[in-house]
């Protein structure tokens, strides 16, 4: 089960409310509280990851604040394999690195633990997070996990919102998968 059925997608598309004109007027806001509310949509799309993750040999899964903790975390204890945190600043207490990236107006920021990683050499990660629009903050993401002498080896996102084109250019980076696209 390495990509789901259309009437897969459909189902689960069906679990996530749209929220207009949220955090501001013109954007809708993705709302994936409902799918995890629903139990039976949860655990299925937990299955399809694990289904999808088990044979890549993955050393970490990395979630990107704070949604990407949700996701990543759930398919971490499935595969059984460690969690890392990617945050926005000034959250993580021990040493960090960061990286910027750039917003419609001005800047944001992404941090991880210097030692994320370094209990496996040459460690290949899976990148998750719950949604891809620009893809500024997944892009800061996966060259933060490369100056930490990991690998990413692919991206995953619940909810890939193609329009904005954010997958097409972090596909030059590395492999990327989204489950649902709108
Ligand atoms: P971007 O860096 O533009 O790809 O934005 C991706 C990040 O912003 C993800 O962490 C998403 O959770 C969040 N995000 C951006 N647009 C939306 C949206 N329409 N609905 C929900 N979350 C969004």
């Amino acid at each position: 089960m390495n990509e789901l059925s259309f009437d897969e997608k459909k189902y689960l598309l069906e679990t996530i409310r749209d929220i207009k004109d949220f955090p501001k007027p013109g954007i809708v806001f993705k709302d994936i509280t409902t799918l995890l509310n629903n139990k039976d949509a949860f655990n299925f799309l937990t299955d399809h990851l694990e289904n999808r993750y088990k044979n890549y040999d993955l050393d970490f899964i990395s979630g990107i604040e704070s949604r990407g903790f949700i996701i990543g975390a759930a398919l971490s204890a499935r595969l059984r394999i460690p969690f890392v945190p990617i945050r926005k600043p000034g959250k993580l207490p021990y040493i960090t690195i960061s990286q910027k990236y750039s917003l419609e107006y001005g800047f944001d920021e992404v941090e991880i633990h210097i030692d994320a990683f370094s209990s496996k050499k040459d460690a290949k990660v899976l990148l998750v997070d719950d949604l891809i629009a620009t893809g500024g903050t997944a892009k800061a993401s996966i060259e933060l996990i490369n100056q930490t002498n990991a690998t990413c080896v692919e991206a995953c996102f619940l909810l890939d919102l193609k329009d904005l084109n954010g997958s097409k250019k972090l596909k030059d980076f590395v492999k990327v998968y989204s489950v649902l696209e709108v």
